[in-house]
């Protein structure tokens, strides 16, 4: 998957620029405020997501204007594409000519992972952020996952307005089952499938963080169960998952809460067998999180033998130069946008293309 040719017009603070990035690393530069991220965050729009950092689209229009274009020619399913976004009132979507109804069926067509300070949350932040990354990685890849998840909560917030009901009304104590089967059975399958995605991505965030770190240090993930349920099959995380379930009524019906399953759940990330979260540098915080997101794009390209573009934002800053050599010349054989801004980061890049933002406007150097 590569960009081509991007058009942007009216989008935050570019009034109109072009761009026409290589197929390997392109390095965005420039003074701070000059719209570099907003750059990377025009080409992110293309996946069809929110925005990256902000949940509203009016936010994305050009103060002096009505309406933000971008047009972007790319390189997908061994063809040449195009698409077009326009953004106003809502969304408007045309992929090679054909209108979109909907801005979800543009959703796997243009594949990228993006990195910003933003997702340094997934190291720094509590366990909610690691799920949510989790739960997107695995639906990204499997739909029906999303179901699933949904459908689990929903089972959740059932059981938990039971648990209230019970205290005024406790013949309502036996339909506890019902809910507690429903959710036996959605979890069995949320655990198994966070155990398989996890272990999947393991492979590639080991790799790619021995690499950053010159070999010096480990990093290891895994999938942390706050109240632990085992099985080999799917039957048998069931089984387990409702005995779980059941044991936990008597603490349960005091705090109306279901204290059990998947959405108590972590990943657990360590650096040389400490948890990066409470011991972790700076630079190594930065190191794990973007072996998480790298790793993701690693694990679609194996499952689906597309590679998604890689949107690097910020992610050189309070890295040495060893680690910064090794995002700007060993991310082989996939088109990335990095952008920083100290142009001396970039004396070290060996192949690619740079360029400079100023002013909204970028310019091939
Ligand atoms: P830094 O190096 O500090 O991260 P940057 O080059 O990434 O800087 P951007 O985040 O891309 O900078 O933002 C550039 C400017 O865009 C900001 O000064 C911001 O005020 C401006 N901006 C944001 N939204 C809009 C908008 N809708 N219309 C016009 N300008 C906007
Ligand atoms: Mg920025």
């Amino acid at each position: 998957m590569n960009v081509k040719h991007l058009e942007v017009k009216n989008f935050r603070n570019i009034e109109r620029t072009t761009i026409d990035p290589c197929d390997g690393v392109n390095i965005i530069y420039g003074e701070n405020a000059q719209g570099k991220t907003n750059l990377l965050e025009s080409i992110w729009m293309f996946t069809g997501c929110r925005s990256f950092r902000s949940s509203k689209d009016s936010e994305l229009i050009n103060f002096n204007s009505k309406t933000a274009n971008l047009s972007m020619d790319f390189f997908a399913r061994d063809r040449d594409q195009n698409a077009y976004l326009e953004i106003g009132e809502g969304r408007k979507f045309i992929l090679n000519g054909v209108k979109m109804k909907s801005s979800n069926q543009i959703m796997g067509e243009f594949l990228a992972v993006i990195f910003s300070p933003v997702h340094l949350s997934l190291v720094k932040e509590g366990p909610y952020e690691r799920r949510r990354f989790l739960d997107i990685a695995i639906s990204q890849l499997k739909p029906k996952y999303a179901v699933t998840l949904s459908q689990y909560n929903k089972a959740i917030a059932q059981r938990n307005v039971l648990l209230k009901d019970i205290q005024l009304h406790s013949e309502l104590y036996d339909t506890l089952d019902i809910w507690e089967d429903r959710i036996a059975f959605f979890a069995s399958e949320i655990i198994r499938q966070r155990l398989g995605y996890i272990n999947k991505l393991s492979f590639y965030t080991d790799e790619i963080y021995s690499g950053l770190s010159s070999g010096k240090e480990k990093l290891d993930i895994s999938y942390n169960q706050q109240t632990v349920v085992v099985g080999d099959t799917k039957h048998e995380l069931y089984e387990n998952m409702k005995n779980q379930l059941y044991q936990s009524r008597k603490l349960d019906l005091v705090t109306g809460f279901t204290s059990v399953g998947p959405h108590r759940d972590d990943l657990s990330i360590k650096i040389d067998r400490l948890p990066a979260r409470n011991y972790g540098s700076q630079g190594q915080q930065r190191s794990a999180a973007l072996s998480l997101k790298l790793g993701e794009a690693a694990v679609i390209k194996n499952f689906s033998d597309v590679q998604p573009v890689a949107l690097l934002d910020d992610v050189m800053s309070e890295l040495d130069t060893g680690r910064q050599n090794y995002i700007l010349n060993h991310i082989k054989d996939w088109q990335v946008f990095i952008t920083c801004c100290d142009p001396a980061a970039v004396k070290n890049l060996k192949y690619g293309m740079k360029l400079e933002m100023k002013d909204g406007i970028c310019k091939k150097k």
